[in-house]
């Protein structure tokens, strides 16, 4: 049979190693270690201390630079490890440019830690491609590094990945992709011309809550030299332990992500059509300002929808009086997830230079999990409809209506999204061959 190449749902389920066990154990050993016995006083074997290389930390890397079409992959004790690393390819004096819209986390190290190492760095507004340029090629400045997030964490917007990689490339600053938000099963930032991809393996890749971990996946002998030096320097890679949930959750990986993005896809219709709410940020929409490039450059709108009602007391009351969606920070966990970012994920920006980048405190950001979408939506809708006051009578019933349309659209809907996911499929399978 002509060879073809794999899809990534089976390549996730069958990945290859050069490391054997001599069993044939279907599920990798943990090697939980800290030292590995030397042949001699002055030789080394393949593997000495844990901080420098395991064997289940390189089955695991390994996955990831087949999955990310890499050179070499690094797995860290977290998705902040990861881009702290990153960090360090920045030289003191130099300068970062990254987006106006990212994560707290990411927000809180490029403001309180990068400053410290005399890097500095400029917020600006990824969407716009002159606007980066702009920012690359400031007068008497040279960029070392740029940091983008496409969608982007909690607004979901959209930044065109070739024309950054390209913009960077052409001023001779490293691209560097957070793609915790699609993760290889939904976009191959290395494809588009980035330097090195960043992914939350707490997020999409353990996928259960369970462990943080974070990937740098990584193009070019001589970053991925530097970054291996970096990693064994400062020690911040992943324990074996948690390096094994990681492998374990890659194989079912595929399989949630499209079951969280059909039910993502079904909420985000629901809340668009919702009295309650004022704004609906999902990739998946037609009205999304950012659907044609997106969908262009990604095999699906993912898992995270995020929505806006106009009132904080409203948005913190739909929080709380959803039952099936657990008020926590993070998200592509198996179950559904609510939060404020504000409040949550995203308090570590302070509440000024939110109010400047267009973070609105009533927004409510969701990470569908992999229940079933009925029920999703008539939760979400009953919190809604507590979030009306119940004595509002008026947007209580608008609310069952909405709900009730919802059901009369149902089947209509589930068919269109069946149709958008066979298009993607197609175009992925094209773009991997
Ligand atoms: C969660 C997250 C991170 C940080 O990852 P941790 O594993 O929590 O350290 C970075 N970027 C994005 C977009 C994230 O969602």
């Amino acid at each position: 049979m002509a060879s073809r190449a794999w899809s990534i749902a089976t390549r996730l389920c069958h990945p290859t190693s050069t490391k054997v066990d001599g069993y044939g154990a279907m599920s990798t050993p943990i090697f939980q270690t800290a030292t590995f016995a030397q042949p001699t006083a002055t030789t080394f074997g393949e593997y000495d201390y844990s901080r420098s290389g395991n064997p289940t930390r390189t089955v695991l890397e390994e996955q990831m630079a087949a999955l990310d079409g890499a050179d070499r992959s690094f797995a860290f004790a977290s998705g902040m490890a990861a881009i702290s690393t990153l960090v360090r390819l920045v030289p003191s004096g130099g300068r970062i440019v990254t987006g106006d819209d990212i994560y707290g986390g990411t927000s809180r190290l490029l403001g309180k830690i990068a400053p410290r190492l005399g890097i500095s760095v400029e917020h600006v507004d990824m969407c716009d491609l002159d606007n980066v340029r702009a920012a690359l090629s400031r007068a008497g400045t040279k960029t070392d590094l740029v940091i983008l997030e496409t969608p982007t964490n909690p607004r979901l917007r959209i930044t065109d990945l070739a024309g950054v990689a390209a913009a960077a490339r052409a001023c001779g600053a490293i691209c560097a992709v957070d793609n915790s938000v699609m993760a290889p099963v939904l976009q191959l930032p290395l494809q588009h011309g980035a330097d090195i991809v960043m992914t939350s393996a707490t997020k999409f890749i353990a996928g259960h809550s369970d462990t943080t971990g974070g990937i740098l996946s990584v193009r070019g002998k001589e970053l991925v030299e530097q970054i291996a030096f970096i990693q064994n320097a400062e020690g911040s890679a992943l324990g074996p332990f948690d390096c094994w949930l990681c492998l374990r959750g890659l194989k079912t990986m595929a399989l949630r992500m499209e079951r969280q993005q059909r039910n993502a896809w079904r909420l985000a219709e629901f809340l668009s059509r919702h009295p309650l709410v004022t704004r609906v940020n999902y990739p998946g929409l037609a009205a999304h300002p950012g659907h044609a490039l997106h969908m262009a450059q990604a095999a699906g709108p993912g898992s995270i929808v995020s929505f806006e009602t106009g009132s904080v007391d409203a948005s913190k009351a739909i929080v709380e009086a959803a039952n099936l969606f657990s008020v926590t920070v993070s998200f592509g966990s198996t179950n559904s997830l609510i939060s404020l970012p504000c409040f949550m994920s995203h308090a570590s920006i302070p509440a000024d230079v939110r109010a400047a980048r267009g973070l609105p405190d009533d927004l409510v950001r969701i990470s569908a999990g992999i229940e079933d979408a009925d029920d999703l939506i008539a939760d979400l809708g009953a919190a809604l409809d507590a979030a009306s006051g119940g004595g509002a009578a008026h947007a209580a019933e608008a609310a069952e209506a909405a709900l009730a349309a919802e059901e009369l659209d149902k089947a209509a809907l589930v068919a269109r999204i069946k149709q958008l996911e066979g298009e993607l499929a197609e175009s992925r399978k094209t773009r991997e061959n």
